[in-house]
This record gives C-alpha cells, sequence and structure tokens, in this order.
C-alpha cells in the first residue's frame, strides 16, 4: 500500500471520503513506530475538529440485539439529519479467538447510507490497546463531522469499563428475564449504565417485558445515582420493529443536556483524557524500554525474573522502574 501523507489524509477526512477516512484508522491502528509517529501528528492536527460528537456506548449480551438496534437507531438518527459513525471494541479479536461482532453480516442497510460510516474491531492488540485506539478512531470521526459515534461491545469481560471510559452516554440493551443476573456479574453494568432498552418487546410479552422493567428498577434503586438528578430510564421496544427507538433518541438527548447543565459532560471528559494519558505513558515507558539497548537488557532480566516465578511480578515490577528512574 502507498503510504500516504497527512496532508492528503486530513484532506481526504475532512471531504468525507471515507476511504481515506478508512486509511486514516488503518494508520492509528498499527502498532509500528513509524506508523505512530506519523498517527500522532496526525492526530494533533485534527484535534481542533474534534469533540462534537455525542459518544454512545451500547452493550448487550450476544443475540440482545445490538446490531439491529444500531443499525436502526443509526437511520433514525440519519433521518434527523446527523451523520452516524459505528465502532466496535470486541474482546474476542483481541483474544485472537476470531471475534464475536465481526463475523456476521452486519448493518446491511446502514452500511448503504451515504452519512454513515461503520469500522469493525481493531483485529489485535490487547483490550486496553483497543480502547485507546477505538477512541483514537473516534477523533477521527469527529473531525470527519460524525455527530453521533456509537460504540459496540460485548457484555463480557472488561470490555465495558473501556467502553464507557470513551464515551459521554451508556446504553444497555437487555432482553426479557435473566432476573437472577442482576445479582451477580451483570452489577458491574448496572452500575456503568445510563439508560436500559429492553429489546424483543412485542404484545406477546409485554407482561413479561414490564416485570423485567420493575426488576431493573429495583435493582437500580439500590445503586448510587452516577449523574445528579438522573434516574436511569428503563425503555421497552422493538430494535427490528423501530418500536421505542425514538424515545430512545430523545432520551439520550435530555441525558447530554442534564450533564452539561451539571457541568459533568467536559469534566467526565477529561477524567477520561487522564485515564488515556496513563495509558500511554505506561505504553511508551514499555515501548522506549525495549528499544534502548541499555535498558533492554534488565527489562529482559526482570520479566524472566518474574516468568520463573523467581519472586512476586509486582516485585520485579517495581524494582525495574526504580532502576528505570535511577533511584
Ligand atoms: P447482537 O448479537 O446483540 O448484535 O444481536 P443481533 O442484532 O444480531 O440480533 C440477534 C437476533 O435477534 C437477530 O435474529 C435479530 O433479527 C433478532 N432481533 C433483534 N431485535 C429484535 C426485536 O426487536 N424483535 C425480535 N423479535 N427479534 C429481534
Amino acid at each position: 500500500m502507498k503510504s500516504l501523507s497527512n496532508s492528503e489524509l486530513i484532506e481526504g477526512i475532512k471531504s468525507g471520503d471515507k476511504r481515506l477516512l478508512g486509511k486514516a484508522i488503518t494508520l492509528v491502528e498499527s502498532k509500528k513506530p513509524e506508523h505512530r509517529k506519523q498517527a500522532e501528528e496526525l492526530l494533533r492536527e485534527i484535534l481542533p475538529f474534534t469533540g462534537k460528537s455525542i459518544r454512545i456506548g451500547i452493550t448487550g449480551t450476544p443475540g440482545a440485539g445490538k446490531s439491529t438496534f444500531i443499525e436502526n437507531f443509526g437511520r433514525l438518527a440519519i433521518s434527523k439529519g446527523k451523520k452516524v459513525a459505528v465502532l466496535a471494541i470486541d474482546p474476542s479479536s483481541s483474544l485472537n479467538k476470531g471475534s464475536i461482532l465481526g463475523d456476521k453480516t452486519r448493518m446491511e442497510e446502514l452500511s448503504k447510507e451515504e452519512n454513515a460510516f461503520i469500522r469493525p474491531s481493531p483485529s489485535s492488540g490487547f483490550l486496553g490497546g483497543v480502547a485507546n485506539t477505538t477512541f483514537e478512531t473516534m477523533l477521527i470521526c469527529e473531525a470527519a463531522g460524525y455527530d453521533y459515534i456509537l460504540i459496540e461491545t460485548v457484555g463480557v469481560g472488561q470490555s465495558e469499563v473501556l467502553v464507557s471510559d470513551i464515551t459521554d452516554v451508556f446504553l444497555f440493551l437487555k432482553i426479557i428475564g435473566g432476573g437472577d443476573e442482576l445479582q451477580g456479574i451483570k452489577r458491574g453494568i448496572m452500575e456503568m449504565v445510563d439508560l436500559i432498552f429492553i429489546n424483543k418487546v412485542d404484545d406477546e410479552n409485554l407482561n413479561k417485558a414490564k416485570n423485567t422493567k420493575v426488576e431493573l428498577m429495583r435493582a437500580l434503586h439500590f445503586l448510587p445515582s452516577k449523574e445528579k438528578d438522573w434516574k436511569v430510564p428503563v425503555l421497552l421496544g422493538s430494535a427490528l420493529n423501530n418500536k421505542g427507538l425514538d424515545e430512545v433518541f430523545s432520551k439520550i438527548g435530555d441525558f447530554i443536556q442534564l450533564k452539561i447543565k451539571n457541568n459533568s459532560f467536559e469534566e467526565t471528559r477529561k477524567i477520561q483524557s487522564e485515564k488515556r494519558f496513563d495509558y500511554w505513558v505506561q505504553e511508551y515507558i514499555l515501548q522506549k524500554t525495549k528499544e534502548e539497548k541499555s535498558t533492554e537488557n534488565f527489562y529482559e532480566a526482570h520479566k524472566k525474573n518474574a516468568s520463573q516465578l523467581k519472586s512476586n511480578p509486582s516485585t520485579e515490577a517495581k524494582i525495574f522502574v526504580e532502576k528505570l528512574l535511577g533511584k
């Protein structure tokens, strides 16, 4: 592939050229040092044109209807004059087990829309790294004028935390039933959500759906409120039949307005940036350590000690960092 200059990429991004947008994203996903260098410059140049979108995280177990939701919600937003980008964070792809999110034919109708851009999950790197390049991908999409960025993940492992660390609003797609799961692992998700959508509700199961709603509201009642004056709405609907999506759209708008009023919108983004800064500090320390001949050897030596459990890995890491900083 002929590599493109940043000015070519930026011109492409700004003019809405999806092919060049894709190439810019491939650049930020690359781990090669020379690509990373170019990516840093690109990000610096586009920064003034970023930050204006609404960043929405969407989670739910496989089969809950996330892609159906995104397809129809995305089209709804487009019908309201918005541009929509869809990104994914897929924990399975970073574990190299193939992708939960990526291997279906997904969002066919949305992908045909001029004002939609769909980018599957980056396929390598550990999950934290994937989330961090997804954030940068989001910035590029913002510079390209996308108003809504939908970031999809699956309700397993740490992926929700990572998605909530890069988004403004976090949406949980739920199917009817499964009350018992509220006691266990899903509690973590419940503490993170801003909005719940019970999907696949029709006339036949409406009563069951209402029961699920009551259970969810009860569970939410015992959790500390994440945003002042915000009671997490539990909405019912059908992604497939376009029911309840308009309500989700307007609740997201309400939530963003409230955050702005509470001064927590920018504040949350600031805290998120600080976390990302810490991530990159660790990343670059490791990278530089491995590059420099003077530090590579004792890095490897301590790593070996850790792997052979000569002592606790955290002890080895501490000794190594102290040596590195000349302490
Ligand atoms: P994901 O794995 O969470 O992305 O779920 P999908 O969007 O792929 O949906 C899984 C299945 O549920 C598909 O067969 C969808 O057609 C179906 N589905 C999604 N939303 C609804 C809905 O509102 N009603 C019904 N009956 N089926 C739905």
